[in-house]
């Protein structure tokens, strides 16, 4: 707690449950790593590291009517919380080690706390990440990981790494989680509980990016949709790519919703599908074990094109009007 802040002994009083009962409640658990040295409790938390291994290290923070609804159920957003964090390790191959958590809370709320821990452990358990330590304070409710994970020593997948002649491939399908949030903001779909689930508890894809690492030349998770997060792989390997959108992995539902709306470009552009984005040379493809599309080519020429409806064209973000 920082104790520096008036209002975070209050909270806390007012509702009779000191820090450390709270995190003693619903964090502290036995840790199942042997690197854990130490774990919750004392000043700092104490990981030891195996040879041969790099420690990757990610944080991403959730601010309350910025990246989730208020009242949004706790279970869910316990989940995402965690899941967008291992996603990031996922995509540079590393393997979950441990977390850290910070909450800042705007009241102690014990059935939220619950299903906020249930939620979150439950896909820790998964992938056996330990929750290794925090920090609990009082303001408007904001919710940061720090996720920490192994890759072996030089092997990580990077962004910067692509080659002109790569396949572009991804995992699962796209524009799921967009329809999700289109259907929060009220579109009317058939069957929304595929979407409606992948918006609010989204599957990192842990095992897909550790079975990446000697195959891919590059990787990302789409989290702010494909153009701009494939982007990020075009600027830093200084390359460009043409992608084919008949090719594109979509679900009935989002093909649907395409028909219905025409607006073919959400699942180019929606974020928070957190599927796996990588480039693979032609000759080492077939390594690849795991279900996965093709989806375009990496090119020597700068900038990213589209191929629809056997039409090439350029495709900026700001073109997408233009387009449809
Ligand atoms: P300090 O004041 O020394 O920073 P704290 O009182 O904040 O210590 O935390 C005590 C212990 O509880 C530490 O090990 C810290 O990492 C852990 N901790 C605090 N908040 C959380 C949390 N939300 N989740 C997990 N561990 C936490
Ligand atoms: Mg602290």
């Amino acid at each position: 707690m920082h104790k520096k802040h008036p209002t975070s002994i209050n909270f806390i009083t007012d509702n009779l449950i000191s820090e450390f009962s709270l995190i003693d409640r619903f964090f502290k658990r036995q840790t199942t790593n042997p690197s854990v040295a130490q774990g919750i409790g004392d000043d700092c938390a104490l990981l030891s590291m195996p040879n041969g291994y790099e420690l990757a290290i990610t944080t991403d923070t959730m601010v309350e009517n910025v990246h989730f609804f208020a009242g949004c159920a706790p279970y869910q957003l316990g989940h995402k919380l965690l899941a967008v964090n291992l996603s990031d390790l996922a995509s540079m191959g590393a393997k979950p080690l441990a977390v850290t958590l910070a909450l800042t809370l705007s009241n102690v709320d014990k059935n939220w706390l619950q299903a906020f821990a249930d939620g979150f452990f439950a896909l820790a358990d998964r992938y056996s990440a330990d929750l290794i330590g925090g920090d609990t304070t009082s303001g408007p409710l904001t919710l940061t990981v720090t996720a920490l994970g192994l890759v072996p020593t030089g092997q990580a997948l990077r962004r910067s790494t692509a080659k002109p002649g790569d396949i572009i491939c991804v995992t699962g399908h796209l524009g799921d989680a967009g329809l999700g949030l289109k259907i929060n903001q009220g579109y009317d779909c058939k069957q929304p509980d595929a979407a409606l689930n992948r918006f609010n508890q989204p599957e990192p894809q842990v095992v897909f990016g550790q079975a990446l690492i000697g195959i891919a030349n590059a990787c990302i998770d789409i989290s702010d949709g494909l153009v701009g997060d494939l982007g990020h792989i075009l600027e830093q390997s200084r390359v460009g790519a043409c992608l084919d959108w008949e090719a594109l992995p979509l679900s009935t539902e989002v093909l649907a919703y395409i028909e219905n709306t025409g607006d073919w470009a959400m699942p180019l552009t929606a974020g928070d599908d957190y599927e796996l984005c990588f480039t693979v040379s032609p000759g080492k493809v077939d390594a690849v074990t795991f279900p996965y599309t093709k989806i375009g080519f990496i090119e020597a020429e700068l900038g990213l094109r589209l191929n629809k409806s056997s039409n090439i064209q350029p495709l900026g973000v700001k073109s997408f009007e233009h387009f449809s």
